[in-house]
C-alpha cells in the first residue's frame, strides 16, 4: 500500500470538491511565475508546492537527493532517478501536506512562498522529449477508422489483434497544454479532381489520448518485459494527438503518418503518477487470438480514467463531444513498451508514447471528430445555431481526464488547444 493513496487523508491546504489535485493525487509538472524562472512542482488543490524551495530549505532531507534537482526547466533528471525515488518524494510531500502535520502548516512565512496560487502560474512543458511513439490500441477506433476506409466486414487488418501497431511521431511539436495551433497546410487529393491541390486543410480534427512518460534507459539490444515495463513508467499525461484528416488520407499510403500528424500534439501539463493511479487498475479486455510470449501480462493493467472532450467556438461556451474511458484500451502499455523493445530498441528519458485514440464502444465515446461525425457525414449539432463537421479557426479543443473510487478523484488538469488560421 502506497500511504500518498489512502483516501482518508486530508491536506491542511483547501481543496475543493471537484478539484483535479487532492492530497491523493500530487503530480509533477513544471511552473513559472513572473518572479520565478521554470522550477519543479507539484500541485495541490488551487495551488502548486515549490520543490525548490521545500529542498533547499530542509523539508526533503534525508532522501538522497542531488543538489539543485528540482531547480531545472524539465523534470527529466528527476525522473531518471527512477520510480522509487521519485515515491519517496511523493510519500515525503504527502506527509508535510497531512492536516495533521504542523512542520510547513504553522511555518506562516515558508507556507506564504512555498505555496503559489494556480491563478500566479504558468504550466511548461514537464519533460524534454526525446522521442515520441504513438501507438494505435483502441479496437473500436481501429475498427471504425477501417470501417470508413477500407472494408467494414474486414476492418482491421491481420496484424492488429498480434501485435500493438504504433509508428514513431514527430517529438519537436509537442507543446504543453494552452499553446495555439495553427492550422497546417499541405496536399489534398479532392475527390472530384485527378491531381492533389495545396491547400489548407479542411478536415482538422483531434485525437483524445493518454500518453505514458518513460523514467529509465535502456542500451540497446535490451528488451523489456511486460513484467518490468512498469519500472520504466514515471506516469501519464492527456494527448490531443491533432489530425489534419485529409492531408493524412492523402500521404499515409505505403509508410503511415506524416505531415497529417506531425505539426502538432498537445500535453497536459501535470504528470499523474502510475503511483496515483494504483487504485483504478481494471482488467482490460479479453484478448483473442491468444498473443505471442514476449505480449503475455499478468495482473490489472487497464485504468479506468473518465475522459472526456468539449469544443469550444470563438467566443461560445464549451460544449462536450465526448466520453471515452482509458480502460478500453486492447493493448495495455506494458504490452505497448514490451513490443517497443523487444527488437532492442532503446528508450530515453523522458520519451513519450500515446495511447492512439481512445474511443469507446458507443457512438458518442467516439475520440475524434473523424468518428464521430463518420468522416464529416453527420455534422454534430453543438447548440441551436452552431454544428461542426471538423475544428474550424478559432475552435478550442479542451481534453478533462479523471479517475474516481472511494471519494477520491485523480485528475489530469487541462489539455487545452486553439486552432488559428493557417499562416
Ligand atoms: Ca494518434
Amino acid at each position: 500500500m502506497i500511504k500518498a493513496n489512502d483516501p482518508k487523508l486530508k491536506s491542511w491546504v483547501e481543496v475543493p470538491t471537484q478539484s483535479d489535485f487532492p492530497i491523493q493525487n500530487l503530480p509533477f509538472g513544471i511552473f513559472k511565475t513572473k518572479y520565478l524562472s521554470p522550477v519543479a512542482g507539484v500541485a495541490i488543490g488551487n495551488h502548486v508546492l515549490d520543490l525548490v524551495y521545500l529542498h533547499e530549505h530542509g523539508y526533503l532531507d534525508g532522501l538522497g537527493l542531488p543538489p539543485g534537482i528540482f531547480n531545472q526547466k524539465y523534470l527529466n533528471d528527476f525522473i531518471a532517478l527512477g520510480r522509487k525515488k521519485s515515491r519517496d518524494v511523493r510519500e515525503r510531500i504527502s506527509e508535510l501536506l497531512r492536516h495533521d502535520n504542523d512542520e510547513l502548516r504553522d511555518n506562516v512565512a515558508a507556507r506564504e512562498i512555498a505555496l503559489v496560487p494556480i491563478s500566479e502560474i504558468q504550466m511548461l512543458m514537464p519533460v524534454r522529449v526525446p522521442n515520441y511513439t504513438d501507438f494505435y490500441s483502441s479496437e473500436e477506433h481501429a475498427t471504425n477508422v477501417g470501417s470508413m476506409f477500407r472494408d467494414p466486414k474486414n476492418a482491421l487488418l491481420p496484424n492488429w489483434k498480434h501485435l500493438p501497431v504504433g509508428y514513431h511521431g514527430r517529438a519537436s511539436s509537442i507543446v504543453v497544454s494552452g499553446t495555439s495551433i495553427h492550422r497546417p497546410k499541405g496536399q489534398i487529393k479532392l475527390p472530384d479532381l485527378e491531381q492533389p491541390v495545396f491547400s489548407a486543410s479542411r478536415k482538422m480534427d483531434f485525437e483524445l489520448e493518454v500518453a505514458f512518460i518513460a523514467c529509465g534507459e535502456t542500451k540497446l539490444g535490451k528488451s523489456i518485459s511486460t513484467a518490468e515495463a512498469e519500472n520504466h513508467i514515471i506516469g501519464f499525461v492527456l494527448f490531443n494527438d491533432w489530425s489534419a484528416r485529409d492531408i493524412q488520407q492523402w500521404e499515409y499510403v505505403p509508410l503511415g503518418p506524416f505531415l497529417g500528424k506531425n505539426f502538432g500534439s498537445t500535453i497536459s501539463p501535470w504528470i499523474v503518477t502510475l503511483d496515483a493511479l494504483e487504485p483504478f487498475r481494471v482488467d482490460g479486455p479479453e484478448q483473442n487470438p491468444e498473443v505471442l510470449p514476449y505480449l503475455k501480462y499478468s495482473g490489472a493493467k487497464n485504468f479506468d480514467i473518465a475522459l472526456e472532450v468539449l469544443l469550444q467556438p470563438e467566443g461560445g461556451d464549451p460544449v462536450t463531444i465526448s466520453r471515452s474511458n482509458f480502460k478500453y484500451m486492447y493493448w495495455n502499455v506494458n504490452q505497448q513498451l514490451a513490443h517497443h523493445t523487444v527488437n532492442g530498441c532503446n528508450i530515453q528519458v523522458g520519451d513519450m508514447y500515446a495511447s492512439g485514440t481512445i474511443s469507446g464502444p458507443s457512438p458518442g465515446s467516439y475520440g475524434s471528430l473523424l468518428e464521430l461525425t463518420w468522416n464529416g457525414s453527420r455534422p454534430l449539432q453543438l447548440n441551436d445555431h452552431i454544428q461542426r463537421s471538423f475544428i474550424e479557426d478559432g475552435d478550442t479543443l479542451i481534453l478533462r481526464g479523471h479517475a474516481e473510487r472511494n471519494g477520491v478523484r485523480i485528475g489530469f488538469g487541462l489539455c487545452t488547444g486553439k486552432i488559428l488560421p493557417a499562416l
